[in-house]
């Protein structure tokens, strides 16, 4: 699904400069690298605030815990999605409510968050999935009106962009009140381990995140708050850095090939290939298609037996997964989540891939659609 290695090979010569540098210097906790590359972040980012943490599911934990909620207080997650919001919601004795997505987008849908606030709900939790942004002015709008934080899980889209209908244009995670992403290996902007960061325009926030993340502490041993021990590595934040540089290279090499993807993929019954929303610009963090009813695990299958792997991003909606089932409450039932999880299929798309490796996959689709 990706080729670590091979980036790792073409980028060798920085990255172990990078790495050198920092066994070098020693300082491995807090070391200069952090700062410097949550400074780079932000820049690129355009936001005064960028908190790096230890991964993206402690970011919203800590952007949660800095917003000092109620027990019971209900935040409104997507149904279909990675599970870590519904995680750090429930950890912190939160209620999460489960709304649906909108299958051309994946993202959830705002008109739905509408239909489930109640008097309880405090927060929203939009997820730009797969590499795009949700349809943030609406969602923006409905969040003014009931007096709502909104935490972005940019974990998968950093470096999509934003259109609003009078033309401005902002970067993902800059629009709601805080924004957490994550540095996993896998994902868009990734380090070598785990990472992850808080992102805020609203200094109060920002201080108090980084007081979360660090003990609760902003003087060494006096501990105003509870807090965590959340700390993105150095080694990790100077790999970040060389990254960086190489981001928008990134998404346009994956970009390139979604797009031999979607029309390769035009004329096939029963494919529906993503959706590009005409208020986003998509970085395909996954290429996720739609298979007819019934017919998903079969092409799984099939191309495994042809080498091509695939993923199901994701099996199960949130309201269904062991764990939460019964804690996690719904306006209504999030049936077109639901789904999804039976028709969803993720192809291999990443910054490495040869034009022969896509031609293979291309061709070993059509050979199965057309039999
Ligand atoms: C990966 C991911 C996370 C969690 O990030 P970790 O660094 O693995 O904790 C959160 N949200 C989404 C949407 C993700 O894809």
């Amino acid at each position: 699904m990706v080729d670590l290695h091979g980036q790792y090979l073409r980028l060798q010569t920085e990255i172990d400069a990078a790495i050198q540098e920092v066994i070098t210097n020693s300082a491995y906790i807090n070391g200069p690298q952090v700062k410097q590359f949550a400074t780079e972040l932000a820049d690129y980012l355009h936001v005064p605030y960028l908190i790096p943490c230890g991964n993206g599911t402690d970011a919203l934990q800590i952007a949660l815990m800095a917003l000092d909620l109620e027990p019971g207080d209900e935040v409104i997650v997507p149904a279909f999605t990675y599970i870590a919001a519904v995680e750090a919601v429930a950890l912190l004795g939160l209620t999460p409510v489960a709304v649906d997505v909108d299958p051309e987008t994946f993202n959830i849908d705002v008109q739905k968050a509408a239909e489930a606030i109640t008097p309880r709900t405090r927060a929203i939790v939009p997820v730009h999935l797969f590499g795009q942004c949700c349809d943030m002015e609406p969602l923006l709008a409905l969040a003014a009106k009931h007096t709502l934080y909104v935490i972005e899980d940019d974990a998968q889209s950093i470096g999509s962009r934003y259109s609003f209908s009078d033309g401005r244009v902002q970067m993902s995670g800059t629009m709601g009140h805080i924004a957490i992403t994550s540095f996993f290996p896998s994902k868009p902007l990734a380090c070598y381990g785990d990472g992850g960061a808080m992102i805020t325009s609203d200094e109060k926030l920002a201080e108090r995140m980084r007081m979360i993340a660090n003990h609760g502490q902003q003087q060494k041993y006096h501990h105003r708050m509870i807090g965590c021990n959340s700390r993105l590595d150095t080694l990790q934040a100077a790999i970040l850095s060389v990254k960086l540089k190489h981001l928008n290279a990134f998404h346009a090499a994956r970009q390139q090939v979604a797009r031999r993807y979607t029309e390769a993929f035009h004329a096939i019954e029963g494919f529906i290939s993503p959706t590009e929303a005409d208020y986003s610009t998509h970085i395909y963090h996954q290429y996720t298609i739609r298979v007819k009813e019934g017919k998903r695990d079969a092409l799984q299958a099939y191309l495994k037996e042809k080498g091509i792997p695939s993923m199901i991003y994701y099996p199960l909606p949130v309201h269904q997964q062991e764990a939460y089932s019964r804690i996690i409450k719904w306006a209504e039932q999030p049936r077109k989540a639901e789904q999804l999880c039976d028709s969803v299929l993720s192809l291999p798309i990443h910054t490495e891939m040869t034009t022969d490796e896509q031609d293979y996959i291309i061709e070993t689709i059509h050979r199965y659609a057309f039999n």
